[in-house]
């Protein structure tokens, strides 16, 4: 006291360099004594380069992620604000008990058939007043961290209210943001959003919230020079809510839970779970590059099977008159004018969109199906999810939203041998919309209906999950390239992106590869393609699922070049591999798919300026005859056979394409 009155009596300056020394003091053994008294627990991934620290600092549960020597993500919260407590204070890490877990899996409906999954999986315990609460369950493979939560039943206690999660994702200082702001709920056309069709900001900064209400997921980060992050979620279904990212502040962001005006209003913001729980996984994939990002299997690689198929499900490809024709395209002639098309592009379906009840009726609608038999075509048909939560009025409505009617219907496909449906316009995020999710595909299942979800939100594991779904849209998808110019002029801009953020986590109902120039039956009038025939080929390959209902119309028979015709009657649309070349999102994306012994390397270029890249040929071994597609400097596309030497250089123009396969 007596140095601090002389120090007072000091010139300022001595005064002020005294004080900062003095509360740098504390603050250092501050820092000492927290360290000596919070427990700290790190693991790794069974390669060793991706480090998980945890600890309970400041009775805290924390967590931090490195890659080598670069922390992705710094010390971010976890935790639960539960009805039986509040578990993100007042916590010490009991322990954690670490082994390595194997799972070798087959799955013929991502980008991977077949996947040898291991890796190190550490079950952190967390205490209350020497009492557990809680399990914080990670799982570290060689590109990915994920964790959940698990809860025990706490004497008569068997249910529980999880009000919010502490979930937090710590960006380092300068990383830039690959982001889609997630809706307002009764918002968009009908008011049927959120349905996770947002643009993208690219490269922003970090800081933001989206229109306010955060991002959908997947949310992409590039961690300066240093590498790349794609924050995500698998595992979601009815017991749960599925979430969305917001910011928090800085480079700080948490895991968000829905509106309480999605699905007008109806359902809680919380989500309900029995006890024993465990909580959805919150998913970081890392990499110095962003082969990790592309490559990775994290959402199925934590997720099982939740009921067996009621049989072997037929993906592949097929045609869709809505896209160029619209609605008034769905009556019995134009479908089977459509039917014959795909027969004759050898697809297996036919996707009939709205309205199909009123403009073509459930009697004829038999006869449609038996006439498509004949040919070998199968028949999707739409449905309205709704329901109370939007005002679509496209229909049939009513029919997907309650059990006694919905399965009343899918009796009514099986026996006309319909052998799928994509459901449009759910009511966002809430649980018992993942509760209509999950109850649609196992009626389904039960039915043989394979199931396409639009208007909805991200997919979370599902394809693992439930063995008849199909895929999501869950993207500004084809119809924005119908509804406007800006949509077909930054159409290989958002291509780009999808490889990187909404694709690589599930499969992407995109119904794209037109060859019309105009989004119009007589290929005249209406929005126009400024993306060559080539790029439509690439997007086949790119744009990942096991069911492709692409815009190709019946005159592209005779308008389009054969060789593009020929590529689309063949390409695949079930992969055994995926391998990243090069790419950006927003500019351009090079990638390799291989199914069987056939590897399709394909690249799009949405940059101002032409892309000139070194293609490495090893995969198709010296000398091996290859088709490689390309465009010119005006987007005139050709094929030429080209043998496979060590590397071939390329040039993709401005909204060109390119494909390279064995011949
Ligand atoms: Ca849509």
């Amino acid at each position: 006291m007596e140095n601090y009155v002389y120090l007072r009596n000091r010139k300022p300056i001595i005064h002020y360099s005294n004080m900062k020394k003095i509360i740098l003091a504390v603050l250092a053994m501050a820092s000492v004594w927290s360290s000596a008294w919070a427990t700290e627990k790190s693991f790794s991934s069974p390669d060793g380069k991706l480090t998980v620290v945890v600890d309970d600092q400041n009775g805290a549960a924390n967590y931090r992620v490195s890659l080598g020597e670069t922390e992705f993500i710094g010390r971010s919260p976890l935790g639960l604000k539960t009805s039986m407590g509040d578990f993100t204070q007042g916590l010490t890490l009991a322990g954690c008990e670490v082994k390595t877990v194997k799972e070798s899996y087959d799955l013929r409906n991502i980008k991977k058939s077949h996947v040898d999954y291991e890796a190190t999986e550490a079950v952190c315990s967390f205490e209350q007043q020497g009492k557990k609460v809680m399990d914080v369950v990670f799982r570290v493979s060689n590109r990915d961290v994920a964790y959940r939560y698990t809860l025990l039943p706490k004497g008569q206690t068997l249910v529980a209210v999880i009000e919010s999660e502490a979930s937090g994702f710590q960006l380092p200082e300068g990383t830039k943001t690959f982001l889609c702001p997630q809706s307002r709920p009764m918002g968009g056309f009908a008011r049927t959003s959120p349905s996770y069709e947002t643009s993208y900001t690219l490269d922003d900064e970090m800081g933001k919230n989206g229109w306010g209400e955060g991002y959908s997921f997947p949310c992409l980060f590039r961690v300066g020079d240093k590498g790349w992050a794609l924050i995500s979620e698998t595992g979601v279904d009815g017991r749960y809510v599925a979430s969305r990212l917001l910011n928090v502040n800085g480079g700080l962001y948490k895991i968000g839970f829905p509106q309480q005006g999605e699905c007008n209003g109806w359902g809680s913001t919380s989500a309900a779970v029995a006890l024993p729980c465990a909580t959805p996984w919150r998913t970081i994939t890392v990499g110095t590059t962003l082969a990790n990002i592309v490559e990775t299997t994290v959402p199925f690689d934590l997720v099982s099977q939740k009921y067996k198929a009621s049989q072997e499900y037929i993906y592949g490809k097929g045609s869709w008159s809505w896209i160029i024709g619209m609605d008034s395209s769905c009556n019995f002639d134009e479908q089977k004018r459509y039917i014959d098309f795909s027969a004759a592009m050898g697809y297996q379906t036919v996707l009939i969109d709205a309205l199909w009840d009123k403009q073509i009726g459930y009697e004829k609608m038999a006869e449609l199906a038996a006439y498509g038999k004949s040919k070998g075509v199968g028949l999707f048909l739409w449905y309205n999810s709704n329901g109370t939560w939007n005002d679509a009025p496209q229909s049939p409505l009513g029919k997907m939203d309650k059990s006694r009617e919905r399965r009343a219907e899918m009796a009514w496909m099986k026996s006309i041998g319909i052998r799928g449906i994509k459901v449009d316009f759910f009511g966002g995020d809430k649980q018992n919309m993942m509760q209509l999710y999950e109850d649609i595909l196992s009626d389904a299942n039960d039915f043989g209906i394979l199931v396409i979800f639009h208007g909805c939100t991200l997919p979370r594991g599902w394809e693992k999950m439930y063995p008849n779904y199909a895929a999501s849209e869950a993207v500004l998808a084809s119809e924005n390239l119908h509804f406007g110019q800006g949509a077909c002029d930054a159409e290989a801009m958002n291509a780009t992106i999808h490889t990187f953020i909404r694709n690589t986590v599930g499969s992407m109902d995109f119904g794209g590869s037109t060859l019309n120039k105009f989004y119009s039956a007589d290929n005249k009038r209406g929005t126009h393609r400024v993306t060559s025939d080539v790029y439509a080929l690439a997007t086949a390959v790119l744009f990942q699922s096991a069911v492709q209902h692409f815009a190709l119309a019946p005159n592209n028979l005779t308008d389009a070049p054969d060789w593009a015709i020929d590529f689309m009657k063949n390409v695949p649309t079930t992969w055994d591999d995926v391998k990243f070349i090069d790419g950006y999102p927003g500019k351009y994306a090079i990638i390799v798919r291989r199914a069987g012994d056939h590897w399709f390397i394909v690249g799009i270029n949405a940059d101002k300026q032409p892309l000139k890249a070194n293609i490495d040929l090893s995969m198709y071994g010296k000398g091996a005859e290859l088709l490689v597609y390309s465009d010119d400097a005006q987007l005139n596309g050709s094929v030429k056979t080209v043998k496979a030497k060590k590397q071939l250089a390329v040039t993709i123009p401005t909204n060109g394409g390119l494909v390279i396969v064995n011949k």
